[in-house]
């Protein structure tokens, strides 16, 4: 017999934020935006035609034209040929990351490229190996598992579909992104109950910032800290910590 504590009973859901908490914040950071980075040039040199990609490129090219009208002097946007263009694009491109911009046709690309990334086996995701264990347990238990990211939904699906411990979406029950709400609203949290089906006060959710807890809690969720290497510093709070998830088996 082991001595495990269990998760409370009453817990029929567990809620998992990614960064911080399933995987090092490090991931985005370190492999995720340069990856990203390094391969727009040959990505687009490779896909311009392809009618998705040609249709973010229009996208991007309407946001380098705004740029030059507010003034804000981003890298010219060629019009010689297509090579040219292509080019100039994937500078504009990184000058949009530079400047850590929310651009539609920036997000749109990032994704496209990750995808390239992690099917061609360059990118893998990656998840603490005792989160890998709980999710398998909390499966056997019959404890649903949802993730809610502000990463777009198919950004989690590959990072959990292209893992270094093997494919784990066949664990999750499904994923929220900010399509539901933002993370620091308690409405996002009321939405995910209801979608899931069950009371705010029977799942558990486990992020590593405090706000994103607070909103849960408002909400009547359960909630736990995350702690790992590399996370955040959180302002003073009177929440349970977990820096294993053996601890919550
Ligand atoms: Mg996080």
């Amino acid at each position: 017999m082991t001595n495990q504590t269990m998760a409370p009973p009453e817990i029929r859901a567990v809620l998992l934020d990614i960064e911080g908490t399933t995987t090092p914040i490090d991931f985005v950071y370190r492999t995720l935006f340069p990856h990203a980075r390094e391969n727009v040039e040959p990505f687009l040199v490779a896909h311009h035609n392809e009618p998705e990609v040609a249709d973010i490129l229009a996208i991007l090219s309407s946001e380098q034209d705004e740029d030059v009208a507010a003034g804000n002097n981003p890298p010219p946007w060629e019009m010689y040929n297509r090579e040219e263009e292509v080019k100039s694009a994937a500078k504009y491109v990184q000058w949009l990351m530079d400047q850590d911009r929310k651009s539609t046709g920036l997000k749109a690309l990032q994704g496209m490229i990750w995808k390239d990334g992690y099917e061609s086996g360059t990118l893998k995701g990656v998840v603490y190996p005792d989160v890998v264990e709980a999710l398998k347990q909390w499966r056997e238990r019959d404890i649903w598992i949802w993730i809610f990211s502000s990463g777009s939904i198919l950004a989690q699906k590959l990072l959990f579909r292209y893992c270094e411990n093997g494919d784990l979406t066949k664990l999750l029950d499904g994923h929220f992104d900010t399509t539901t709400g933002p993370k620091l609203k308690a409405t996002s949290y009321t939405s995910i109950a209801e979608k899931i089906g069950i009371a705010p006060n029977e799942i558990l959710f486990i992020s590593d910032v405090v706000e994103e807890l607070d909103a849960a809690d408002k909400a009547g969720m359960k909630t736990l800290l995350s702690i790992r290497p590399g996370n955040k510093p959180q302002p003073e709070h009177s929440y349970p910590t977990i820096s294993n998830f053996k601890d919550i088996l």
